[in-house]
């Protein structure tokens, strides 16, 4: 079986994404890229429900190249962010509060220092039908300048990582950094934090992590 170590993975990211609350159901898709292959979740399928068989292997087009299962929908999206960024695993959900920022804001804030580990202002991707090639043009322009994750408008959410256990941990930072948001402004107006305070937290060391170089 091609990248089956990947493949595992990809059922075990399944499992923690539907523990965790962050995807329901089949609502969100997961990918890990080993070089010019990536391993997807598949269309339709409960994320906590898969077996490595069931996780279907395609090349940089797109082309199935194992596996019975159809790749997800939004195979096109995580495909075009390989070939933006030097990501090696992508995690999209439709997860809660993700979801109430992307349908009424065009950017997160920086309310919290901690954005900065997403490479600060979180952008908001212009709206598309799920699946199409506009959406991934879409997410794509919004995770440029070195972003680990952006807004889908009306949709979700989109993290990347040096592996799928950073790109899990950025899809869960960012649905709690839209969590912290959308709270605090029920009983207030956020204070956004200035540039200059952002500089000092960068300065004391917060970045996002380095991407191992791509050769
Ligand atoms: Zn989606």
């Amino acid at each position: 079986m091609l990248l089956k170590d990947e493949r595992d993975e990809l059922c075990g990211i399944g499992r923690r994404l539907a523990g965790t609350g962050l995807v329901t159901g089949s609502a969100g898709n997961v990918s890990v890229r080993s070089g010019d292959l990536v391993a997807v979740t598949p269309g339709g399928m409960m994320l906590d429900r898969m077996a490595p068989a069931d996780c279907p292997v395609v090349d940089m087009s797109a082309r199935l190249v194992e596996g019975e299962r159809a790749p997800s929908s939004e195979t096109p999206m995580h495909l075009a962010l390989y070939e933006a960024t030097p990501a090696a695993a992508i995690v999209h959900t439709h997860s809660t509060y993700g979801a109430v920022v992307a349908t009424t804001m065009s950017e997160l804030p920086p309310i919290h220092y901690n954005t900065l580990l997403l490479g600060g202002v979180v952008r908001v991707a212009e709206y598309a039908t799920y699946g199409t090639p506009e959406l991934a043009e879409n997410v794509r322009a919004a995770m440029a300048g070195g972003k680990r994750a952006a807004l889908m408008a009306n949709h979700g959410g989109v993290a990347i990582g040096r592996d799928l256990d950073e790109a899990f941990e950025n899809a869960r930072l960012l649905e709690w950094l839209c969590g912290v948001y959308v709270r605090a402004k029920t009983i207030g107006e956020p204070r956004v934090l200035t540039d200059e305070e952002l500089a000092r937290v960068v300065e004391r060391g917060l970045t996002p992590p380095e991407f191992p170089r791509v050769t």
